[in-house]
Protein backbone atom coordinates (compact mmCIF):
# COMPACT_ATOMS: atom_id res chain seq x y z
CA UNK A 1 0.00 0.00 0.00
CA UNK A 2 1.46 3.49 -0.74
CA UNK A 3 0.97 6.98 0.60
CA UNK A 4 -0.13 8.67 -2.50
CA UNK A 5 -1.32 12.63 -2.70
CA UNK A 6 -3.35 14.05 -5.17
CA UNK A 7 -3.63 17.74 -6.06
CA UNK A 8 -6.63 18.82 -7.53
CA UNK A 9 -8.24 15.84 -6.16
CA UNK A 10 -11.40 18.06 -6.01
CA UNK A 11 -11.38 18.55 -9.69
CA UNK A 12 -12.73 16.60 -12.49
CA UNK A 13 -9.73 13.91 -13.19
CA UNK A 14 -8.21 14.35 -9.37
CA UNK A 15 -11.49 13.14 -7.97
CA UNK A 16 -12.05 9.71 -10.90
CA UNK A 17 -7.91 9.32 -9.69
CA UNK A 18 -8.66 9.40 -6.08
CA UNK A 19 -11.15 6.78 -6.58
CA UNK A 20 -9.21 4.54 -8.53
CA UNK A 21 -6.20 4.72 -6.41
CA UNK A 22 -8.09 3.81 -3.40
CA UNK A 23 -10.06 1.07 -4.97
CA UNK A 24 -6.94 0.04 -5.94
CA UNK A 25 -6.18 -0.36 -2.02
CA UNK A 26 -3.49 2.39 -1.26
CA UNK A 27 -3.42 5.46 1.38
CA UNK A 28 -4.89 8.29 -0.40
CA UNK A 29 -4.52 12.08 0.32
CA UNK A 30 -6.32 14.87 -1.99
CA UNK A 31 -5.71 18.43 -1.66
CA UNK A 32 -7.67 21.50 -3.42
CA UNK A 33 -8.99 24.49 -3.08
CA UNK A 34 -12.56 22.65 -3.06
CA UNK A 35 -14.48 19.54 -2.38
CA UNK A 36 -15.53 17.31 -5.38
CA UNK A 37 -18.54 19.17 -6.46
CA UNK A 38 -20.69 16.57 -8.12
CA UNK A 39 -19.82 13.17 -5.11
CA UNK A 40 -18.00 13.04 -2.13
CA UNK A 41 -14.22 12.02 -2.48
CA UNK A 42 -12.82 8.73 -1.53
CA UNK A 43 -9.92 9.96 -0.01
CA UNK A 44 -8.63 8.97 3.36
CA UNK A 45 -8.00 12.49 4.07
CA UNK A 46 -9.12 15.78 1.97
CA UNK A 47 -7.72 18.60 2.69
CA UNK A 48 -9.04 21.72 1.49
CA UNK A 49 -5.72 24.23 0.66
CA UNK A 50 -4.07 26.49 -1.58
CA UNK A 51 -0.89 25.17 -3.39
CA UNK A 52 0.09 28.40 -4.15
CA UNK A 53 1.29 28.68 -1.08
CA UNK A 54 4.73 27.50 -0.57
CA UNK A 55 3.83 26.64 2.95
CA UNK A 56 0.94 24.52 2.00
CA UNK A 57 3.18 22.40 -0.58
CA UNK A 58 5.91 22.12 2.18
CA UNK A 59 3.53 21.10 5.13
CA UNK A 60 1.68 18.20 2.65
CA UNK A 61 4.19 17.30 0.66
CA UNK A 62 6.68 15.41 2.93
CA UNK A 63 9.09 12.17 2.98
CA UNK A 64 6.29 9.95 4.38
CA UNK A 65 4.92 10.85 0.94
CA UNK A 66 5.45 7.47 -2.10
CA UNK A 67 3.80 9.09 -4.99
CA UNK A 68 2.75 13.01 -5.72
CA UNK A 69 -0.08 13.22 -9.06
CA UNK A 70 -0.09 17.17 -9.45
CA UNK A 71 -3.73 17.84 -11.12
CA UNK A 72 -3.82 21.29 -10.16
CA UNK A 73 -4.37 24.30 -12.39
CA UNK A 74 -6.37 27.27 -12.70
CA UNK A 75 -8.18 25.73 -16.13
CA UNK A 76 -11.15 25.57 -18.17
CA UNK A 77 -12.72 25.27 -21.64
CA UNK A 78 -12.17 27.04 -25.12
CA UNK A 79 -14.63 29.56 -23.44
CA UNK A 80 -12.21 30.23 -20.22
CA UNK A 81 -8.97 30.15 -21.75
CA UNK A 82 -9.44 31.75 -25.39
CA UNK A 83 -11.35 34.32 -24.26
CA UNK A 84 -8.64 36.47 -23.26
CA UNK A 85 -10.07 37.52 -19.87
CA UNK A 86 -8.26 35.04 -17.78
CA UNK A 87 -4.61 34.74 -18.70
CA UNK A 88 -2.90 36.31 -16.54
CA UNK A 89 -4.63 34.26 -13.45
CA UNK A 90 -3.96 30.95 -15.84
CA UNK A 91 -0.36 31.51 -16.06
CA UNK A 92 0.40 33.22 -12.48
CA UNK A 93 -2.30 30.84 -10.65
CA UNK A 94 -0.70 27.63 -12.22
CA UNK A 95 2.92 28.40 -12.66
CA UNK A 96 2.64 29.27 -8.63
CA UNK A 97 1.57 25.65 -8.02
CA UNK A 98 3.94 24.05 -10.19
CA UNK A 99 7.05 26.22 -8.83
CA UNK A 100 5.58 25.05 -5.44
CA UNK A 101 5.12 21.40 -5.90
CA UNK A 102 8.35 20.79 -7.51
CA UNK A 103 10.25 22.46 -5.49
CA UNK A 104 8.27 21.27 -1.95
CA UNK A 105 8.95 17.34 -4.13
CA UNK A 106 12.89 17.35 -4.50
CA UNK A 107 13.28 18.54 -0.97
CA UNK A 108 10.96 15.78 0.81
CA UNK A 109 12.94 13.06 -2.04
CA UNK A 110 9.39 11.94 -3.19
CA UNK A 111 10.19 8.91 -5.09
CA UNK A 112 8.06 9.59 -8.31
CA UNK A 113 5.78 12.73 -9.45
CA UNK A 114 2.94 12.75 -11.64
CA UNK A 115 2.35 16.12 -13.89
CA UNK A 116 -0.59 16.84 -16.42
CA UNK A 117 0.34 18.37 -19.18
CA UNK A 118 -1.89 19.17 -21.70
CA UNK A 119 -2.00 19.23 -26.18
CA UNK A 120 -2.59 22.72 -25.81
CA UNK A 121 0.75 23.28 -25.69
CA UNK A 122 1.21 22.02 -29.42
CA UNK A 123 2.45 24.41 -31.63
CA UNK A 124 -0.75 25.97 -33.54
CA UNK A 125 1.10 26.01 -36.47
CA UNK A 126 0.50 22.60 -36.90
CA UNK A 127 -3.18 22.65 -36.25
CA UNK A 128 -4.50 25.27 -38.91
CA UNK A 129 -5.60 22.02 -41.25
CA UNK A 130 -8.85 20.29 -39.36
CA UNK A 131 -7.85 17.02 -41.47
CA UNK A 132 -4.13 16.86 -40.63
CA UNK A 133 -3.01 18.13 -37.34
CA UNK A 134 0.79 17.13 -35.94
CA UNK A 135 0.18 16.76 -32.33
CA UNK A 136 3.39 13.77 -32.00
CA UNK A 137 5.06 14.98 -28.64
CA UNK A 138 8.08 15.34 -30.98
CA UNK A 139 6.15 18.36 -32.81
CA UNK A 140 6.22 20.31 -29.96
CA UNK A 141 9.41 22.74 -30.31
CA UNK A 142 9.94 25.41 -32.02
CA UNK A 143 7.06 26.03 -29.15
CA UNK A 144 4.11 28.21 -30.45
CA UNK A 145 0.96 27.09 -28.40
CA UNK A 146 -1.80 29.04 -29.33
CA UNK A 147 -2.65 29.94 -25.56
CA UNK A 148 -1.41 31.51 -22.52
CA UNK A 149 -2.68 28.23 -20.54
CA UNK A 150 -0.92 25.72 -23.02
CA UNK A 151 2.53 28.67 -22.63
CA UNK A 152 2.49 27.43 -18.91
CA UNK A 153 2.02 23.49 -19.62
CA UNK A 154 5.01 23.90 -21.67
CA UNK A 155 6.71 25.86 -18.90
CA UNK A 156 6.41 23.46 -16.28
CA UNK A 157 7.04 20.45 -18.34
CA UNK A 158 10.55 21.96 -18.06
CA UNK A 159 10.62 22.65 -15.09
CA UNK A 160 9.72 18.95 -13.92
CA UNK A 161 12.68 17.79 -16.42
CA UNK A 162 14.80 20.42 -15.04
CA UNK A 163 13.84 18.99 -11.78
CA UNK A 164 14.80 15.61 -13.05
CA UNK A 165 17.74 16.60 -14.33
CA UNK A 166 19.41 18.84 -11.89
CA UNK A 167 18.07 16.87 -8.72
CA UNK A 168 17.05 13.04 -9.75
CA UNK A 169 13.04 14.11 -8.85
CA UNK A 170 11.15 10.73 -10.87
CA UNK A 171 8.62 12.68 -12.98
CA UNK A 172 6.25 11.58 -15.37
CA UNK A 173 4.67 13.76 -17.74
CA UNK A 174 1.32 13.20 -19.98
CA UNK A 175 -0.28 15.50 -22.22
CA UNK A 176 -4.02 14.86 -22.14
CA UNK A 177 -6.37 15.82 -25.15
CA UNK A 178 -9.62 16.81 -24.08
CA UNK A 179 -10.63 14.58 -21.24
CA UNK A 180 -14.52 14.25 -20.78
CA UNK A 181 -17.04 11.91 -18.82
CA UNK A 182 -19.59 11.78 -15.84
CA UNK A 183 -19.02 14.17 -12.91
CA UNK A 184 -17.14 16.73 -15.35
CA UNK A 185 -18.16 20.52 -14.44
CA UNK A 186 -20.91 20.86 -17.43
CA UNK A 187 -22.78 24.41 -16.06
CA UNK A 188 -19.74 26.47 -14.30
CA UNK A 189 -18.37 28.22 -17.13
CA UNK A 190 -15.31 26.31 -17.53
CA UNK A 191 -16.57 23.18 -19.52
CA UNK A 192 -15.62 22.07 -22.43
CA UNK A 193 -17.20 21.14 -25.85
CA UNK A 194 -19.05 17.68 -25.39
CA UNK A 195 -20.09 18.39 -21.36
CA UNK A 196 -21.35 21.86 -23.04
CA UNK A 197 -22.84 20.24 -25.81
CA UNK A 198 -24.60 17.50 -23.87
CA UNK A 199 -26.09 20.64 -21.36
CA UNK A 200 -27.49 22.16 -24.59
CA UNK A 201 -29.21 19.42 -26.09
CA UNK A 202 -30.29 18.32 -22.37
CA UNK A 203 -32.03 21.72 -22.11
CA UNK A 204 -32.88 21.52 -25.51
CA UNK A 205 -36.60 20.84 -26.59
CA UNK A 206 -37.44 17.91 -29.28
CA UNK A 207 -36.72 20.09 -32.37
CA UNK A 208 -34.77 23.00 -30.88
CA UNK A 209 -31.98 24.97 -32.21
CA UNK A 210 -28.53 25.09 -30.24
CA UNK A 211 -25.88 27.28 -30.59
CA UNK A 212 -22.15 26.07 -31.63
CA UNK A 213 -18.86 28.66 -32.01
CA UNK A 214 -17.31 28.84 -35.14
CA UNK A 215 -19.05 26.87 -38.01
CA UNK A 216 -18.22 23.71 -36.72
CA UNK A 217 -15.89 22.27 -39.01
CA UNK A 218 -13.24 22.53 -36.00
CA UNK A 219 -11.96 18.91 -35.05
CA UNK A 220 -11.23 17.80 -31.70
CA UNK A 221 -10.86 13.96 -30.20
CA UNK A 222 -11.91 13.39 -26.73
CA UNK A 223 -10.97 10.85 -24.41
CA UNK A 224 -13.44 8.97 -21.92
CA UNK A 225 -12.22 9.48 -18.38
CA UNK A 226 -11.72 5.99 -17.42
CA UNK A 227 -9.82 5.71 -20.48
CA UNK A 228 -7.38 8.39 -19.12
CA UNK A 229 -7.03 7.31 -15.36
CA UNK A 230 -5.66 3.81 -17.01
CA UNK A 231 -3.32 6.00 -19.15
CA UNK A 232 -1.95 7.61 -16.01
CA UNK A 233 -1.87 4.43 -14.09
CA UNK A 234 0.21 2.79 -16.78
CA UNK A 235 2.50 5.70 -17.57
CA UNK A 236 3.29 6.15 -13.34
CA UNK A 237 3.86 2.60 -13.38
CA UNK A 238 6.46 2.02 -16.41
CA UNK A 239 9.96 3.48 -16.44
CA UNK A 240 9.10 6.12 -19.37
CA UNK A 241 10.86 9.44 -18.67
CA UNK A 242 9.51 10.66 -22.09
CA UNK A 243 6.45 13.23 -22.22
CA UNK A 244 3.75 11.36 -23.98
CA UNK A 245 0.22 11.81 -25.26
CA UNK A 246 -2.83 10.52 -23.32
CA UNK A 247 -5.78 10.72 -25.43
CA UNK A 248 -8.18 9.33 -28.44
CA UNK A 249 -7.00 9.61 -31.93
CA UNK A 250 -11.03 9.27 -33.40
CA UNK A 251 -10.65 12.77 -34.61
CA UNK A 252 -14.41 14.62 -34.87
CA UNK A 253 -15.56 17.62 -35.93
CA UNK A 254 -17.71 20.01 -33.38
CA UNK A 255 -20.86 19.25 -35.67
CA UNK A 256 -20.67 15.74 -35.91
CA UNK A 257 -20.11 15.88 -31.94
CA UNK A 258 -23.27 17.50 -31.89
CA UNK A 259 -24.90 15.50 -33.89
CA UNK A 260 -23.90 12.73 -32.32
CA UNK A 261 -25.03 13.56 -28.96
CA UNK A 262 -28.43 14.44 -30.04
CA UNK A 263 -29.01 10.96 -31.84
CA UNK A 264 -28.21 9.78 -28.28
CA UNK A 265 -30.99 12.09 -26.65
CA UNK A 266 -33.34 11.22 -29.73
CA UNK A 267 -33.67 14.65 -30.62
CA UNK A 268 -33.88 16.11 -33.98
CA UNK A 269 -31.73 19.39 -33.17
CA UNK A 270 -30.52 22.18 -35.58
CA UNK A 271 -27.30 24.11 -34.99
CA UNK A 272 -26.75 27.51 -35.46
CA UNK A 273 -23.02 28.38 -36.08
CA UNK A 274 -21.83 32.23 -33.82
CA UNK A 275 -18.70 33.98 -33.19
CA UNK A 276 -17.36 32.38 -30.35
CA UNK A 277 -13.39 31.37 -28.88
CA UNK A 278 -12.62 27.86 -30.88
CA UNK A 279 -9.07 27.42 -30.35
CA UNK A 280 -6.84 25.83 -32.86
CA UNK A 281 -8.71 24.44 -36.21
CA UNK A 282 -7.37 20.27 -36.14
CA UNK A 283 -6.39 18.44 -32.84
CA UNK A 284 -5.87 14.88 -32.54
CA UNK A 285 -3.84 12.62 -30.31
CA UNK A 286 -1.18 10.65 -32.21
CA UNK A 287 -0.65 7.78 -29.78
CA UNK A 288 2.09 5.75 -31.71
CA UNK A 289 4.88 6.50 -28.68
CA UNK A 290 2.70 6.34 -26.15
CA UNK A 291 1.17 2.71 -27.19
CA UNK A 292 4.96 1.20 -28.38
CA UNK A 293 6.33 2.62 -24.56
CA UNK A 294 3.55 1.94 -22.11
CA UNK A 295 1.40 -0.44 -24.15
CA UNK A 296 -1.49 1.61 -23.52
CA UNK A 297 -4.76 2.78 -26.02
CA UNK A 298 -7.88 4.08 -25.52
CA UNK A 299 -11.06 1.27 -25.16
CA UNK A 300 -14.19 3.66 -24.91
CA UNK A 301 -15.15 4.57 -28.35
CA UNK A 302 -16.42 8.03 -28.71
CA UNK A 303 -20.00 6.78 -29.19
CA UNK A 304 -20.03 4.94 -25.57
CA UNK A 305 -18.65 7.58 -23.73
CA UNK A 306 -20.39 10.24 -25.27
CA UNK A 307 -23.91 8.36 -24.01
CA UNK A 308 -22.93 7.37 -20.44
CA UNK A 309 -21.48 11.21 -20.01
CA UNK A 310 -25.17 12.74 -21.61
CA UNK A 311 -27.01 10.64 -19.37
CA UNK A 312 -25.63 11.63 -16.60
CA UNK A 313 -25.66 15.63 -17.26
CA UNK A 314 -29.11 15.07 -18.32
CA UNK A 315 -29.65 14.02 -15.09
CA UNK A 316 -28.26 17.30 -13.71
CA UNK A 317 -30.07 18.87 -15.48
CA UNK A 318 -33.61 16.80 -14.90
CA UNK A 319 -32.12 17.79 -11.04
CA UNK A 320 -31.65 21.52 -11.40
CA UNK A 321 -35.24 21.60 -13.33
CA UNK A 322 -36.68 20.08 -9.97
CA UNK A 323 -35.01 21.93 -7.94
CA UNK A 324 -35.96 25.20 -9.33
CA UNK A 325 -39.92 24.14 -9.81
P1 LIG B 1 -10.38 20.68 -12.96
O1 LIG B 1 -10.46 22.15 -13.12
O2 LIG B 1 -11.64 19.92 -12.77
O3 LIG B 1 -9.38 20.30 -11.78
C1 LIG B 1 -8.32 21.12 -11.39
C2 LIG B 1 -8.44 21.32 -9.90
O4 LIG B 1 -7.34 22.12 -9.45
C3 LIG B 1 -9.73 22.07 -9.49
O5 LIG B 1 -10.52 21.29 -8.62
C4 LIG B 1 -9.22 23.31 -8.80
O6 LIG B 1 -9.99 23.73 -7.70
C5 LIG B 1 -7.82 22.87 -8.37
N1 LIG B 1 -6.99 24.03 -8.10
C6 LIG B 1 -6.82 25.11 -8.89
N2 LIG B 1 -6.03 26.00 -8.28
C7 LIG B 1 -5.70 25.48 -7.08
C8 LIG B 1 -4.93 25.93 -5.99
N3 LIG B 1 -4.34 27.12 -6.02
N4 LIG B 1 -4.80 25.13 -4.91
C9 LIG B 1 -5.41 23.93 -4.85
N5 LIG B 1 -6.16 23.43 -5.86
C10 LIG B 1 -6.30 24.21 -6.95
O7 LIG B 1 -9.60 20.13 -14.23
P2 LIG B 1 -9.41 18.64 -14.74
O8 LIG B 1 -10.17 18.52 -15.99
O9 LIG B 1 -9.64 17.68 -13.65
O10 LIG B 1 -7.86 18.68 -15.13
C11 LIG B 1 -6.85 18.17 -14.27
C12 LIG B 1 -5.49 18.49 -14.86
O11 LIG B 1 -5.37 17.96 -16.17
C13 LIG B 1 -5.22 19.98 -14.99
O12 LIG B 1 -3.87 20.23 -14.68
C14 LIG B 1 -5.49 20.26 -16.44
O13 LIG B 1 -4.76 21.39 -16.89
C15 LIG B 1 -5.02 18.98 -17.08
N6 LIG B 1 -5.67 18.75 -18.38
C16 LIG B 1 -7.01 18.47 -18.41
C17 LIG B 1 -7.63 18.27 -19.64
C18 LIG B 1 -9.10 17.95 -19.74
O14 LIG B 1 -9.58 17.75 -20.85
N7 LIG B 1 -9.85 17.86 -18.65
C19 LIG B 1 -6.88 18.36 -20.82
C20 LIG B 1 -5.53 18.67 -20.74
C21 LIG B 1 -4.92 18.84 -19.51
Amino acid sequence: MKKILVLGAGGFIGNHLVARLKNDGHYLIGIDLKTPEFSTSRADQFIQADLRSSHVCDKYITEEIDEVYQLAADMGGAGYLFSGENDFNVMHNSALINLNVSHSAIKAKIKKVFFSSSACIYPQLNQTDPDNPNCKENSAYPADPDSEYGWEKIFSERLYHAASRNYDLNVRIARFHNIYGPRGTWNSGKEKAPAALCRKVAMANQEDTIEIWGDGTQTRSFLYIDDCINGIIALMESDCKEVLNIGSEEMVTINYLAEMISLHANKTISLNHIDGPIGVMGRNSENSLVTKSIGWSPTVSLSAGLLKTYEWIESEVNKLKTSSN
